[in-house]
């Protein structure tokens, strides 16, 4: 019994030695990725219940690494935080997104109207430049912010109200959207609804993929949709993947809807042949 133990101990740290070799790895490599230029966007369509027409679309970085392929966010968003890169990660997503939706806006019609959604991590929220960043970023795409969406989660409205209060103000001043994301998952999401302006609300992925033959769980959704439209916000149901969870929200009275029952994330190229370029879309 004794010598299992020792090998499983054995397993077990040669696992942990690997994991930690790949985290430092990563880590080392993403500070060079910004400047090799190896992050890229992709891009998932923002889509009305009702009608199926496109109506925006959400920008979702991945990092494309030389030996590694193609790195989702989770794998490297929390450590760019940790090392404090996640202002210039930001500000590059930020621009990168606003200049594709100018681009798709002067080169198709089917893009004139439709908003650009973007992450914005705590950090970036909590930058005292980011106003400032948001401008020049404007000004050097010629994007109008009036088609912007900010996506931010609820654990960012925890921190000084008067602070984030103030910074909201000034978002709203240059008519960029702010969005809840992931509502519902954090710990009093009614009071955030209650202290801070928020445009839209989007419901997390978790409370759509439940049991919808449950009535516990549609009557969830029925309370956070009319919460959200009562508080005067737009509501978006994430995570859709099939047509019965987009015909329940529909009937619940959610107006938008995003995931792959819709429309993969994809990078800029296929998604304007997808969404742009066929008769369909
Ligand atoms: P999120 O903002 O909640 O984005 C939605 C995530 O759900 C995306 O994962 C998307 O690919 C995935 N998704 C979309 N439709 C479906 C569906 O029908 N079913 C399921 N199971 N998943 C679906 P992704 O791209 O891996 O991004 C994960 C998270 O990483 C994002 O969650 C967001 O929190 C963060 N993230 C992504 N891009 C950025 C960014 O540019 N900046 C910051 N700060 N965070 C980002
Ligand atoms: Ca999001
Ligand atoms: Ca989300
Ligand atoms: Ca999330």
């Amino acid at each position: 019994a004794k010598e299992k133990g020792r090998n499983r101990y054995c397993v077990f740290d040669q696992t942990m030695h690997k994991e930690a070799l790949k985290t430092l790895l990563i880590q080392t490599d993403l500070k060079k990725a910004l400047i090799k230029e190896e992050f890229i966007l992709y891009y998932q369509p923002i889509i009305s219940l009702s009608t199926q027409e496109l109506i925006g679309f959400e920008a979702l970085v991945r990092w494309n690494h030389p030996q590694e392929g193609l790195i989702p966010p989770i794998e490297f968003i929390s450590l760019a935080e940790e090392t404090g890169l996640i202002i210039d990660l930001g500000n590059w997503v930020f621009f990168e997104a606003c200049r594709q939706a100018q681009v798709w806006k002067k080169q198709y019609e089917k893009a004139a109207s439709l908003k650009i959604s973007i992450n914005l991590s705590g950090h970036q929220i909590n930058e005292v430049n980011l106003v400032e960043n948001i401008d020049r970023i404007c000004n050097l795409t010629q994007l109008d912010p009036k088609f912007i969406r900010m996506e931010i989660t609820e654990n960012i409205l925890i921190k000084n109200h008067q602070i984030i209060n103030d910074l909201f103000q000034q978002i709203k001043e240059r008519k960029i959207q702010i969005c809840i994301d992931d509502f519902g998952t954090g710990y009093s999401s009614l009071s955030y609804l209650h202290n801070f302006e928020l445009d839209i609300l989007k419901i997390d992925k978790s409370f759509i993929q439940r049991n919808l033959n449950e009535l516990k769980t549609i009557k969830i959704l029925k309370t956070i949709i009319d919460v959200a439209y009562n508080f005067g916000m737009d509501v978006v149901a994430e995570g859709i993947e099939t047509e019965q969870q987009s015909k329940i929200l529909q009937d619940l009275g959610c107006k938008l809807g995003q995931g792959y029952f819709f429309g993969h994330p994809l990078n800029a190229k296929i998604f304007e042949k997808t969404w742009f370029e066929t008769e369909q879309a």
